[in-house]
């Protein structure tokens, strides 16, 4: 039988020795059940430090990316996030904790759908879903004072920097297909400033601002 508890202890213990500080961050990472966002088959790996299959073709991210990417958008509880890729609903559980409102686009049906019976399970309100191409944005509900991409981007999408609030932060992993730079793009007096916080591997996003499938 798995202690859950203490493997989650341990592997918060984990990011924080590779350098993850914010400690919202590390709370919500301590607090949310990993294992019940994977497959039955994978839970046992569920607080590794690594991405898992999620079907599909399709990854729930690796832990560390996950509180790495978080805590770049320094949320403080008051923003309206938009996030592309819904996937699992892992990182759309961690940014529900973070922030006031989460808009999460994903464009497989069926990923979104588990998501979405997680999402009323865990009695998240916080979160809105929709099936659809994220490259794009999500018009309706912009700005949004942070935006994160958890797919690989060949370059900036360009609606999603129009889509981005002033004062507004995004990071988006940008580059070739097999290995990407993760940026931090920060809207400022309507300027776009755009800095690399390291090298990262995601599956690719794809659709009009992103990759042909
Ligand atoms: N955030 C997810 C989680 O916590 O499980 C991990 C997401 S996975 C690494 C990337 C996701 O992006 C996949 O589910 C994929 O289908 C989705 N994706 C790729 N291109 C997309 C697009 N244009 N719009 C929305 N989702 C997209």
């Amino acid at each position: 039988m798995i202690n859950y508890h203490l493997a989650r202890e341990e592997l918060v213990d984990q990011l924080e020795r590779k350098g993850i500080k914010d400690n919202l961050v590390l709370a919500a990472l301590r607090e949310i059940r990993r294992h019940e966002f994977v497959p039955t088959n994978l839970r046992a790996r569920a607080y590794e430090d690594s991405p898992l299959s999620i079907g599909e073709d399709q990854t729930i991210s690796q832990p560390y990316m996950v509180a790495r990417m978080t805590e770049l958008l320094q949320l403080h509880g008051t923003e309206r996030v938009l996030e592309i890729g819904t996937g699992s609903g892992y990182q759309s559980m961690v940014l529900a904790k973070l922030s006031d409102r989460v808009f999460t686009v994903e464009r497989i049906a069926s990923l979104a759908k588990v998501a979405k019976e997680r999402f009323e399970r865990l009695e998240l309100r916080n979160v809105v879903q929709k099936v659809g191409d994220g490259s794009l944005g999500w018009r309706e509900f912009a700005p949004y004072d942070a935006i994160i991409v958890t797919a690989g981007a060949p370059e900036i999408p360009n609606r999603l920097v129009e889509q981005l609030a002033e004062g507004g932060r995004m990071v988006v992993p940008t580059g070739p297909r097999r290995v990407q730079d993760l940026k931090v793009v920060h809207k400022k007096d309507g300027r776009i400033t755009t800095t690399s916080a390291g090298g990262c591997v995601f599956v690719p996003l794809i659709g009009g601002g992103g990759w042909q499938e």
